[in-house]
């Protein structure tokens, strides 16, 4: 099975001359095309709002891009509060959904007005005393026992995140008794996960919880937040979520439960990273060598520091060997990079048509928790970051690291 580039061989070419392997290259036009298909299909719901997770693709362009499109950055560290801040969002179009925090993040997201979640009822009085209270705050929501979470995320008991269900009735008393105003709750339970129903049961289970606190407590929540986690499609033969049933399933939540208990509006709000620019981002390498010992390699010039979700969970990233589309897959390799480590791995065991050193490889679904990610062992350089602009334009979003930077924070004198 194959997967759809957005550009061709003789594209990539052009653009290699320019900018040298290797590189992650976004699609503008079909991050856009996402955006709009999300908002569109939750446009019934009372000021709908994504909050774009920024630790999935921290560049100030894919940032304003989605700014454009009206979402706001959901951050968890003073460095992506920054980033917000300079791509021009502020206020409560910001939220600050953060653990084990210190107290000059804190400090940093009320000067910015953000919206702040906390993530633990200690955190209360911590964010008082350093920072003040705001107006507005968030909790997040760890159900504990009460769900199952999935592969990727693991069990909420066994999460370090969030309130207990107990905490969450006392936090939010205690903190209307601080003066606190208004109230929003949050959870994250799932990540990666393709069923759109697990992701209804996350809203069925803040809906029921907003009618809960509103009888025991006399607390009206002013928005919900369902985190991220919605997934995408990896394999060739998964799937996108449909956002259209989706929407259509968490609305009749919403009405039974909501609208019925008199408790709407209730403002709904998500923090989508993955979904929203994973599909869209693509590494694109070239094979530097082909080794043949007790298995067949071929290795590329870009590394797990580039990618490194496949070698630790044992992700799955399709790749093409551009202008080979046609060939059969009668090949079988591990695709890896050139780190001292043996899970520098792109691919194990992965069928393929034969490669020979030179082929240029399109890893896919990079546009979320691909360069991010990226670190710097064994003096691995971060690579650059490109746009292909809705025209066709390439435009250089992040230069590659140099020496220069790589030793910029040592002095050999
Ligand atoms: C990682 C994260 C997200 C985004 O998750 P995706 O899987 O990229 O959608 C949202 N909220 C919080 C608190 C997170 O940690």
């Amino acid at each position: 099975m194959t997967k759809a580039l957005p550009f061709s061989k003789v594209d990539i070419e052009r653009i290699i001359e320019k900018y040298p392997t290797p590189f992650h290259i976004y699609d503008e036009k079909a991050i856009r095309e996402n955006a709009r298909r999300l908002l569109a299909a939750f446009n019934w719901a009372p000021r709908f709002k994504e909050f774009f997770a920024v630790k999935a693709a921290p560049n100030p362009y894919l940032m304003k891009i989605l700014k454009e499109e009206g979402f706001g950055a959901d951050c968890s560290s003073l460095a992506e509060l920054v980033l917000a801040e300079k791509v021009g969002l502020a206020g409560e179009d910001i939220i600050f959904s953060s653990n084990n925090t210190p107290a000059h993040e804190f400090i940093k997201a009320r000067e910015l007005g953000a919206i702040i979640n906390l993530d633990d009822i200690s955190h209360i009085e911590y964010l008082e005393k350093h920072a003040g209270l705001p107006e507005l705050i968030s909790f997040r929501y760890n159900p504990g026992p009460l769900r199952g979470g999935n592969a990727i995320i693991g069990l909420p008991q066994e999460a370090k995140y969030g309130f207990t269900r107990k905490q969450l009735f006392e936090g939010y008393g205690m903190a209307r008794d601080k003066g606190v105003k208004r109230f929003g709750l949050h959870t994250m339970v799932v990540s990666n996960e393709l069923d759109p129903y697990s992701y209804v049961a996350t809203a069925e289970m803040l809906f029921d919880l907003v009618v809960e606190i509103y009888q025991t407590t006399g607390v009206r929540m002013e928005f919900v937040n369902f985190g991220g986690g919605i997934g995408i499609p990896y394999h060739p033969e998964e799937k996108r979520v449909d956002v259209n049933l989706l929407s259509r399933e968490i609305k009749k939540a919403y009405e039974e439960k909501i609208v019925e208990q008199g408790l709407a509006p209730l403002r709904i709000t998500m923090e989508l990273g993955r979904m929203i620019t994973g599909p869209f981002g693509f590494l694109v390498s070239t094979v530097l060598h082909k080794k043949e010992i007790y298995k067949n390699y071929v290795g590329l010039d870009a590394c797990m520091a580039n990618l490194m979700r496949p070698a630790l969970y044992g992700a799955y990233h399709h790749i093409t060997v551009l202008g080979k589309e046609d060939r059969p897959l009668d090949h079988v390799y591990d695709v890896t990079g050139s780190l001292c480590e043996n899970n520098d791995k792109f691919a194990i065991d992965r069928n393929l048509p034969e490669i020979t050193p030179g082929d240029v490889l399109v890893i896919h679904d990079t546009g979320a928790h691909g360069h991010a990610m990226g670190f710097n062992y064994n003096g691995r350089l971060r690579s650059a970051e490109l746009l292909l602009r809705p025209d066709g334009e390439v435009k250089l979003i992040r230069r590659a690291e140099t020496l220069d930077d790589y030793f910029a924070t040592v002095d050999f004198k």
